[in-house]
């Protein structure tokens, strides 16, 4: 399940810290993902909406999954 941005209600896209591997950034080219890059703040954002705001949601299981539906879809192979 995705969940919606708590400021504007768009569903959000997995964001990700850290040096993407190259299927990550294809991915985030098409909007599937954000990149957050290496900063990471604590409580880190974990989700990002097309507008930009971030926010963290504490289902870690269905930001994984996301992650990896969409790594997946742009030929990622684990
Ligand atoms: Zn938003």
């Amino acid at each position: 399940m995705i969940p919606s941005c708590p400021e504007c209600g768009t569903p959000g896209v997995p964001l990700l810290f850290g040096l993407p591997v190259a299927e990550a950034i294809d991915a985030a080219g098409d909007g599937d993902l954000a990149l957050g890059g290496c900063v990471i703040r604590e409580p880190a954002p974990n989700w990002q909406c097309p507008a930009g705001h971030q926010w963290r949601d504490a289902d870690e299981r269905a930001w994984d999954q996301r992650l990896q539906a969409v790594l997946s879809a742009h030929g990622y192979r684990p």
